[in-house]
């Protein structure tokens, strides 16, 4: 990326290679997995704290092409998806395990500046690899981490989602969607999945979904009254923003909760109060989650229980189609750049 804007920002070049440093590996990169935050820092986005010209890509996989000092028991050749997050390790949210909460928090093609996977080439620590196992693509391992760690931490760790209980999951279509309804299933929930497209309903389904909400122009607190029998949605997540939070805060039943990753229809949304304090529901803002987090949801994606969900591929020199694919939300789960 030369210049912060528009898809026409992102061009090739040749860059010098990284090098290894202790604790570290080199990563022939194979695939990278766009996500709506590599359009924000592309816009500029302050608190990245980006040098130009700067590498995108936040979810990365690829082979092992060289060790760094004093690593050791990694094959080179070695196939890895890569935890993103990039904590500083010191401070006290690091040291209590909230790694998102560290002031200094970095991530791989994002936060602190630190360069990303639209490259051939990335370092990255030892202790942040996932291994890949027989039977998943390296396309299949990038659509996986951002996505999934961020839905694990929002339904397990912050909405403490329990079985029986029912996830109002908005737009269904984004890949952090498609993990939150595998992963609300797998926890024994009942999931209503929303989309304003028809043909994105029926895949949601295809992932578990229980009910759908063609939302909109179907009314959507009207549909969640019809399908909890009035009792409402014990838990929304949501990452859409002004376009349907305040109808999604409806949608709760009292004390219910509502936790939110993103803001994809703007930064700016208006709620109706009332409803927050008379309904004692709670909002809870989410952003990643730490390595611990990262590790569990990986081993259940590793063992088949979770799906890796692949809109589309594009070849690395084709960054820009694909950051217009996602831009269009034409999408259903992840867009893939290929190396
Ligand atoms: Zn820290």
């Amino acid at each position: 990326m030369k210049a912060f804007g528009g898809p026409e920002n992102l061009e090739s070049a040749t860059l010098p290679d990284p090098v290894a440093g202790p604790g570290e590996v080199l990563l022939r990169v194979r695939a990278c997995a766009l996500n709506h935050l590599d359009l924000w820092i592309r816009a500029g986005l302050p608190s990245a704290r980006i040098q130009l010209p700067f590498v995108l890509g936040c979810d990365v996989a690829g082979e092992i092409a060289a060790l760094g000092a004093d690593v050791e028991g990694l094959p080179v050749g070695g196939r890895y998806a890569v935890h993103p997050g990039r904590p500083c390790g010191r401070c006290e949210a690091c040291r209590d395990g909230r790694e998102p909460d560290c002031p200094d928090y970095g991530m791989i093609g994002a936060y602190r500046g630190l360069p990303g996977g639209y490259a051939e080439l990335l370092v990255v620590p030892a202790e942040c690899l996932l291994p890949i196992p027989e039977g998943m693509s390296f396309v299949e391992a990038a659509a996986v981490p951002l996505t999934f760690l961020t839905a694990w931490h929002m339904i397990v760790t912050l909405a403490g989602l329990t079985p029986g209980e029912t996830l109002l999951v908005v737009g269904a279509g984004a890949g952090v969607s498609a993990a939150a309804i595998q992963i609300a299933k797998l926890l024994g929930a009942r999931v209503i999945a929303t989309s304003t497209a028809r043909e994105k309903l029926d895949r949601a389904r295809a992932l578990g979904a229980d009910d759908v909400v063609h939302h909109p122009p179907e009314d959507l607190v009207r549909a969640g009254r019809r399908l909890t029998g009035g009792r409402m949605a014990d838990a929304v997540f949501e990452h859409v923003g002004p376009a349907v939070i305040g109808e999604a805060l409806k949608c709760l039943r009292r004390s219910g909760r509502l936790v939110t990753c993103g803001a994809t229809s703007g930064p700016v949304a208006e709620i109706d109060l009332r409803y927050v304090f008379d309904r004692q529901l709670r909002i809870i803002g989410a952003k990643m989650g730490n390595l611990a987090e990262m590790r569990r949801v990986w081993a259940l994606v590793a063992a088949g229980r979770l799906k890796p969900v692949v809109d589309r591929t594009f070849p690395l020199a084709e960054a820009r189609v694909a950051h217009e694919r996602l831009a269009g939300r034409g999408q259903f789960g992840k867009v893939v750049l290929t190396l």
